[in-house]
């Protein structure tokens, strides 16, 4: 491996989906039924899976390289997120080797993702000098994450800047493998 060991975060509602999958099973989950929801809210265009195939490629080949991924959502529906993950056409040995922190930050302690990621680590076994990058479509989580000295992708929903920014890691990641090809 010769990209620098990274923990990568990824949240969900808006980031990996385009809606916001939370509120969908909140308003419509009377009982435990938010595998069928799930699906139904996916069919949706409007707010069904984001850039499925780049996030595919992206989980791939971080999990190629053995860099720890973690899904950091403050959804309540954990549950469902090894659907998302197999809806963007993840193999079962990616799906099982992704952790997800859930929950609302004032549970965890630090504000925005600084909880989550500060879980994933511990949960990884990874030291506080290993670099995490957070992805993620809230803008005072990305804040929150800078200032703790995370690296960050803003997901922006308004932009091209998200697609952009998933291209230039998955580049380094292609250089990496042309350089030890070199080497
Ligand atoms: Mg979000």
């Amino acid at each position: 491996m010769t990209h620098p060991k990274t923990l990568y975060c990824i949240d969900l509602d808006g980031t990996l989906v385009k809606g916001h999958l939370h509120n969908y099973l909140m308003m419509n989950c009377l009982e435990k039924c938010s595998n069928k929801l799930t699906y139904n809210f996916l069919q949706d265009f409007q707010r069904g899976l984001r850039e499925p195939a780049l996030m595919k490629e992206l989980f791939e080949v971080l999990h190629k390289n053995g860099q720890p991924i973690a899904i950091t959502t403050f959804s309540s529906f954990p549950e469902v997120i090894p659907i998302i993950l197999s809806e963007i056409g993840l193999s079962e040995d990616v799906i099982a080797s992704i952790h997800v922190v859930h929950g609302l930050a004032h549970k965890l302690g630090p504000p925005g993702k600084n909880g989550h990621i500060q879980q994933a680590k511990k949960h990884f076994q990874l030291g506080h000098d290993i670099p995490c990058l957070l992805i993620d479509d809230d803008v005072s989580n990305t804040n929150y994450a800078k200032q703790s000295g995370h690296s960050i992708i803003h997901a922006n929903p308004f932009g091209p800047t998200f697609v952009d920014e998933i291209g230039k890691l998955l580049c380094q990641f292609r250089s990496d493998v042309i350089k030890s090809e070199f080497n």
